[in-house]
């Protein structure tokens, strides 16, 4: 159905674990053929929520039991209080021992980011191949070589065999919950800005940018177009192009072997939003409606930047307000509450010696133009992300996401510290312009 899947899953045969990735009508049938070619023989286990089970689980159930395949089944629980399952430390042991105990030689992850990344943590840590069949188009994890988990109350990205086999049947990712599919076009509408973070670092850093990345990023890219304002009607083509669009940026992650290509300051934003919600049992939203809103915020940000006098950064007085690392540690204390220890093995590599941030300034101020080049390259603005969001009917406002406005303004200032990676929030707080410009963000998404 997409060619340019195939060919990239042979071009990077020896970077990718993934093998097969079938997007279809009734793509179970093509995709029991690939789970008995890839997987080893069984027993298999095979995990789903109640939800992901009734969603694809019984139809997969019922066609290995009709190839008289070996495999069981694995229930992930869904918390009594009606929240989402969360991908946490004591989740993935669980599997990891069921594993052990029905001597599976592979797993099946039967749902979409939470019981994927379960499945493919677990079994990596078991060293088992595992298979997905989604049930939503709601993130780009089903491709990529990463998990997302919350260990020791922060959510952190963990390197893992990324699945063997991805299983989309276009029906079932149509009929997701809409706010599912909402999540998964948030998680996507990032690529400007995150691309931008990912540019800026390597301009100001040196750190790693890959230009095949770019380029698998830029063919997702495409396949939204004219995707968003058919969702709502759960069109089926534009279903497909938005699921597509995800597998192809699950793929530049594992071909950069980083999250990096679709992770930028707009990811900070949520994860700090999930976080706090888990801390301090405050609200929060699926994964990539938290993106969205955070990669408008981001693309405000960055027209800030772009609106800058470089003229008026004033570098010495910049490295002169720098806190001592002691004293900016004791903010984060106070700031991160019972989070501080998690945070702070996050926040303390990440954060600048006056002679980095000397160097990093006089780079920007030097080359100011590379910012309008290069850096630029990829950006829209603000307003034309929101407007694309809107067509969907995603949310495009915090208050959407029930994070009320103090919440908003602290994941955008205090999120930094929470990854050590740099983005456009690290370099607004390094020209002491974070909270202005954080201010001025939060009052246009008002
Ligand atoms: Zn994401």
């Amino acid at each position: 159905m997409f060619p340019i899947i195939a060919e990239l899953l042979q071009r990077f045969n020896d970077r990718l674990d993934t093998r097969a990735i079938i997007i279809e009508e009734n793509a179970l049938e093509e995709g029991l053929d690939a789970l008995t070619s890839y997987l080893p023989e069984g027993p298999w286990l095979v995990a789903g929520d109640d939800n992901t089970w009734k969603a694809a689980g019984q139809d997969l159930a019922a066609r290995l039991n009709e190839a008289g395949l070996s495999w069981s089944r694995y229930t992930v629980e869904v918390p009594s209080d009606g929240s989402d399952p969360i991908c946490e430390d004591g989740r993935i042991a669980a599997f990891q021992q069921a594993l052990v105990q029905t001597n599976s030689t592979a797993a099946i992850a039967v749902g979409s980011g939470t019981v994927n990344d379960i499945v493919k943590l677990a079994s990596h840590n078991e060293g088992i191949p595992m298979a997905s069949v989604g049930t939503a188009p709601s993130m780009n994890g089903y491709t990529s070589g990463i998990a997302a988990v919350l260990s020791d109350g922060v959510k952190t990205t963990v390197p893992c065999t990324a699945p063997l086999v991805v299983i989309a049947d276009i029906d079932v990712m149509a009929e997701a919950p809409y706010r599912m599919i909402c999540s998964g076009l948030g998680d996507l509408m990032s690529k400007p800005v995150s691309n931008a973070d990912w540019q800026l670092s390597a301009w100001l850093n040196g750190t790693f940018h890959s230009d095949e990345a770019m380029e698998i990023i830029e063919a997702g890219a495409a396949m939204l177009d004219g995707v968003a304002p058919a969702l709502p009607d759960r069109d089926r083509q534009a279903v497909a192009g938005l699921t597509a669009s995800l597998m192809l940026s699950g793929l530049a992650m594992s071909v950069a072997g980083s999250s990096s290509p679709a992770s930028g300051g707009e990811h900070l934003i949520s994860h700090f939003i999930d976080m706090t919600a888990i801390a301090f049992d405050e609200p929060h939203d699926f994964h990539g409606c938290q993106v969205g809103v955070g990669t408008i915020t981001s693309g405000l940000l960055y027209e800030k930047l772009q609106a800058l006098d470089p003229a008026s950064i004033d570098i010495d007085a910049r490295v002169d307000a720098l806190l001592p690392w002691n004293e900016y540690e004791e903010l984060l204390r106070e700031r991160f509450g019972p989070l501080f220890e998690s945070v702070v093995k996050h926040a303390k590599p990440a954060y600048p010696s006056p002679e980095d941030l000397r160097r990093r300034l006089t780079l920007l101020c030097d080359e100011w133009d590379y910012l309008k080049t290069n850096v630029r390259r990829t950006l829209r603005t603000g307003q034309s992300l929101e407007d694309e969001l809107r067509a969907a009917n995603c949310p495009v406002r915090f208050s959407e996401l029930g994070v009320e406005p103090d919440r908003a303004r602290r994941a955008i200032v205090h999120s930094k510290d929470i990854r050590n990676r740099y983005t456009i929030l690290h370099l607004a707080w390094e020209l002491g312009l974070l909270d202005e410009w954080a201010e001025e963000a939060l009052e246009t998404l008002a």
